[in-house]
């Protein structure tokens, strides 16, 4: 069986982070295994306290897991301090190169809570760097490269930024908080053909907010490639998954749904 490796913050609720990304590792057939790097205090409606793990524990589970079984792909989602961003910096240097490796550059929830400290901007440049797939949405693109997304244009230059200067091979910014269509971006390195550009387009679906649907799409990507399956069509498919998952939100607490997975008893 193909195993995928997440790091990532707990959330209680399973809607986001870690339990999420488990839950989504099952539904597309591969093996979770998690790191955590910070503890949430959470419910549906908000983020009431962040308890970052302590950096060595995070390499040492890094390090720990690492000498004993190889994922076939790995993603990182909450990193919480810049200490734990280096840590887990410093824990991948055990990761065969070829391993495909999911970036979702998490800044902060949609609470507004922060869930990345604004000191590990570099360090998270660099994993992003070293990313086969880096997944932010239109805040973290605008953020992590100063630049304005608010046309497809200002998205273009931000994805070309992304792979050219920041040095991933891939980037897709994801487009959940446009006011219209929430149409993704998908840039791809081509070698000597420079970076291909592909509008994913989508239509909006009603209905109240849904928590998590960036971490379930990074690791349904993340499941993707842990099968072997090439970037876009993983890509293709973790839309899919997440596109359903919304239609079918369902309620488990007084705030935000939570996504359906494939196989939920109702
Ligand atoms: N908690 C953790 C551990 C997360 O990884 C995330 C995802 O980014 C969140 C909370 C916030 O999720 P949302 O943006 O859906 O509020």
């Amino acid at each position: 069986m193909r195993g995928a490796l997440t790091i990532a913050g707990s959330d209680p609720t399973g809607g986001a982070g870690l339990q999420a990304d488990l839950q989504v590792f099952r539904v597309c057939g591969v093996h979770g295994s998690g790191i955590v790097t910070a503890l949430t205090i959470q419910d549906t409606s908000k983020v009431h306290r962040v308890l970052p793990v302590f950096p060595t524990l995070v390499l040492d589970q890094i390090r720990v897991l690492l000498a004993d079984l190889k994922p076939m792909a790995v993603k990182l989602g909450m990193l919480a301090t810049d200490d734990v961003a280096r840590s887990v910096q410093f824990g991948l240097e055990r990761l065969e190169a070829d391993t495909p490796l999911v970036v979702d550059p998490i800044l902060a929830a949609s609470d507004g809570t922060p869930l990345l400290e604004r000191r590990a901007w570099p360090v998270l440049r660099e994993l992003i760097g070293r990313s086969t797939l880096v997944t932010p949405n239109l805040v973290e693109a605008a953020e992590l490269t100063g630049l304005d997304v608010s046309t497809e244009a200002g998205c273009e230059h931000a994805a070309r930024v992304l792979l050219d200067e920041i040095g991933a091979e891939a980037a897709l910014i994801k487009g959940g908080h446009r006011s219209g269509a929430p149409d993704d971006l998908l840039a791809i390195r081509r070698g000597g053909a420079g970076i291909t550009f592909r509008w994913l387009r989508s239509d909006r679906i009603a209905g109240e907010p849904v928590h998590g649907t960036g971490c379930a799409l990074s690791a349904a990507v993340t499941a993707g490639l842990a099968k072997g399956l090439d970037l876009e069509t993983a890509i293709d498919r973790a839309r899919t998954l997440v596109a359903a998952g919304i239609r079918d939100a369902w309620q488990i607490g007084a705030g935000a749904r939570v996504l359906a997975l494939p196989g939920d008893c109702r």
